[in-house]
């Protein structure tokens, strides 16, 4: 395709109608010119391709499809592989039916576990989500099929969606929000991007300049196509002009008429225009010109396989008191609840599945053993039916040990709207505390998109998360349940103990149309950490059926990779991930006490040992710094901490870094003497320029504190007195004119040039 000769060839009215839908899922064809149409269709983790009556809430029929793990789900397994092979298998489930592109992976970070889309989501962790999104990228697009990363940018909740706005600092949305749609885009290069309902600071991020084309263009150096949200374009023109390439699913002709319109009468530069199409058009091209020799079939039962393996990585075995799990093939199991016959396996609205092969616990488990089963609460609803719950007491009562299958209706998590509170239904927990009244050995297998409250967990003995596992849900909690499989996943979130705890909860989800990010950079982890506050379950935690020990660390300060030793000390095989976090101990900066940084899960049998490897860079040490709009490591100490849960680091070791790049530092009148006093050797060039000046001052201190001497002064607390002492305060307390500050600003600037911080 000579993308440029086409566009010269394009009436302006056809340059126009390629910015937007032709219906529901597919661009417009312009047939005059041999450009064809491309389908996209819903995700990610399946495919929901609707062959009509398209909707976006999952309304309407699709084929059928292998549903995988959510991504709550499958983030937690911690597998760059993992992740990226269900991207490969998407990706040629998509070819086979003719896909061009599928929208997702959605990866907005889960500021509050009230958000009704956290089941989609990756995780409260940036560094996680983008590790993990930008795998799925990889993967799909490894097969000639695009991706969408949604949904760009800071659309952490479903309340007031299209039309509320997020408001957030620069640094809050640099350190926590965007970062892992960056290195999605860096290191993947996803074909397109989507971007959200919502407005950011008040902009929509439809038509929003700054974070289309000055952040995501410019900054981060994207070249592919920007396409709305479904329905979330506001003023079309406005947002061409902002980077917004692509309307899905349209206007019905309207707005390309306005943009044909604005091009005439000279409010909008044709090359705009041009340059949208540009990019439309190398999508197209991407897509109808990949070469491959394979033949992509989807085989529903092969990929069926997969998704259950999936599972399997992604469940996360949260406490197993007394080595309960796994469950011996002994006589008296009993399960509880409707999430056994019928498991939530998936969420509702866009990413919705027509589901291929569910399996359940119940049928699965019995193909090992004999096992009881009462409802004692249904799966679809929070109603209590009192027989049903008497029933499962008494057989509770009787068996040897009950396994109880709860979890959230798919009416209490969706698309749309955002969970009101943070509990399982009341007749679960009163169920749940019921059996473990009767019965000492329970366990508790959950499903559900977002964290729960867990009142009864002290009474339990073991919690299995499943989150929403897939279509392959059954198979892999039996295998769990009855040790063929090892629990391996992770919590890509913290549980924390009730809602109040959580970080927004003052702020969330706003009122009037505005949301107010005030917790800041302190989201998830972050916050917890810095409040030295107990959580139900931390960030990265989760247990396995064998045991691991650390061994040694290496820090090789020079080339910055990291070694750190894991053996596994139990007697059968299993698969840790390694986490490493960075503490920054420079003091120079409010910073969280530590961030994830990397990981890496390893399989290892009873007895061995392997040496997992990171590579850290300058980023990894970096905070955002509002005043030099730049990523900035200080200078000083740094605590490099590895382990298998953010709460559990057995290894750490103390580093010293000179980033090698200084700061511009420039001094004013309202500079204080103890910025002055941050930079290295500034304060003791300028200390005898200084002194004089400051002679009435110091005395002054001394008498104010009663003290007769000179020696009273150390030269400790000189610094501390005059720490928070602007120069121009000198003026009232040193008794000096504004020129004396004015030349001791210069003074100061030439020597902190000499040092070389403000060249
Ligand atoms: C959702 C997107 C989805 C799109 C198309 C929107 O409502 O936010 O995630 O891809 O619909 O169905």
């Amino acid at each position: 395709m000579d993308i440029k000769k086409l566009i010269s060839e394009m009436t302006l009215e056809e340059k126009a109608s390629l910015c937007s839908g032709k219906d529901f899922w597919r661009t417009k064809p312009v047939e005059r010119l041999g450009i064809p149409k491309i389908m996209v269709s819903d995700g990610p983790h399946g495919l929901r391709k609707q062959a009509e009556g398209g909707d976006h809430l999952g309304v309407n029929d699709s084929i059928e499809a292998v549903c995988f793990p959510a991504a709550c789900a499958s983030t937690a397994s911690f597998d760059r592989d993992l992740i990226r092979n269900i991207g490969e298998t998407i990706g040629e489930e998509c070819r086979a039916e003719n896909v061009a592109v599928i929208l997702g992976p959605a990866m907005n970070i889960k500021r509050s576990p009230l958000c009704g889309r956290n089941f989609e989501y990756m995780s409260e962790d940036p560094y996680l989500a983008g590790e993990m999104a930008a795998s799925y990228v990889k993967g799909v697009q490894s097969k000639g099929v695009g991706t969408s990363i949604k949904h760009f940018a800071l659309n952490s909740q479903e309340h007031e969606r299209m039309s509320g706005s997020s408001e957030a600092t620069e640094r809050t949305m640099k350190e926590i929000y965007l970062p892992a749609f960056e290195k999605a885009v860096k290191e993947s290069a996803p074909w397109t991007v989507m971007c959200s309902y919502n407005r950011i600071n008040g902009e929509f991020a439809s038509e929003n300049d700054w974070l289309l084309n000055k952040l995501l263009r410019d900054e981060w150096g994207y070249d592919g196509v920007v396409v709305s949200d479904w329905g979330a374009v506001n003023d079309r023109v406005k947002g061409l002009q902002a980077g917004l390439d692509l309307e899905m699913p349209g206007s019905g002709g309207d707005n390309d008429r306005l943009i044909a319109e604005a091009v005439k009468n000279g409010s909008l530069p044709e090359e705009v225009l041009d340059q949208a199409v540009e990019r439309i058009l190398s999508l197209i091209e991407k897509y109808t010109e990949y070469k491959t020799t394979e033949n992509f079939v989807f085989d529903r039962s092969i990929d069926h396989q997969k998704s259950v393996e999936a599972a399997k990585e992604s469940m996360v075995l949260l406490k197993n008191e007394g080595s309960l799990l796994p469950l011996s093939k002994q006589d008296g199991i009993l399960f509880i609840g409707g999430f056994a016959e019928k498991p939530r396996f998936q969420g509702g609205g866009s990413s919705h599945i027509n589901s291929f092969r569910i399996t359940d616990a119940l049928s699965e488990a019995r193909k090992r053993a004999d096992i009881a089963y009462e409802e004692g609460f249904p799966a679809d609803s929070d109603k209590n039916d009192p027989k049903k719950f008497e029933a499962a007491v008494d057989a509770a009562r009787k068996a040897s040990v009950v396994v109880i299958f709860a979890g959230l209706p798919d009416s209490f998590e969706s698309e749309g709207y955002d969970r009101e509170h943070m509990r399982l239904p009341e007749v679960q927990n009163d169920l749940i505390t019921h059996v473990a009244d009767v019965q000492k050995n329970v366990v508790v297998v959950l499903h559900n998109g977002s964290p729960v409250e867990m009142p009864w967990i002290d009474k339990v003995n073991a919690v299995l998360e499943a989150y929403l596992g897939g279509e392959g849900v059954g198979e892999a909690e039996a295998a769990i349940l009855f040790g063929e499989a090892n629990p391996s996943g992770k919590l890509p979130e913290t549980f924390p103990i009730k809602l109040s705890d959580n970080p927004s909860f003052l702020n969330f989800p706003g009122k009037k149309g505005k949301v107010y990010y005030n917790e800041g950079i302190f989201v998830g982890y972050r916050y917890y950490d810095m409040k030295d506050m107990k959580v139900l379950f931390p960030f990265g935690h989760g247990l396995s059926y064998t045991s691991f020990s650390y061994g040694k660390m290496h820090v090789d300060e020079k080339t910055m990779k990291v070694t750190v030793e894991v053996t596994n000390t139990g007697d059968r095989e299993g698969k840790e991930v390694v986490q490493l976090y960075i503490r920054d101990l420079t003091g120079k900066e409010l910073r969280p006490v530590k961030e994830l940084k990397g990981f890496e899960k390893v399989s290892l049998q009873p007895g061995e040992t392997k040496e997992v490897e990171f590579l850290l860079d300058q980023r990894s040490f970096a905070y955002y710094d509002e005043a030099a709009h730049d990523w900035i490591a200080n200078d000083g100490e740094y605590e490099i901490l590895a382990g298998g849960s953010s709460q559990e680091l057995p290894l750490s070791e103390k580093i010293r870094r000179g980033s090698g790049k200084k700061t511009l530092f420039r001094v004013h009148a309202n500079t204080t003497i103890g910025e002055i006093m941050e930079i290295p050797g500034l304060y003791e060039a300028v200390r005898d320029k200084l002194m004089p000046k400051m002679e009435t001052l110091i005395p002054k201190a001394k008498e104010d504190q009663g003290m007769a001497a000179s020696e009273a002064i150390t030269e400790d607390m000189e610094r501390a007195i005059l720490r928070y002492m602007p120069l121009r305060g000198l003026r009232s307390f040193g008794q000096i004119t504004n020129r004396d500050v004015e030349e001791l600003v210069a003074i100061i600037n030439e020597e902190a040039e000499k040092l070389g911080w403000n060249e």
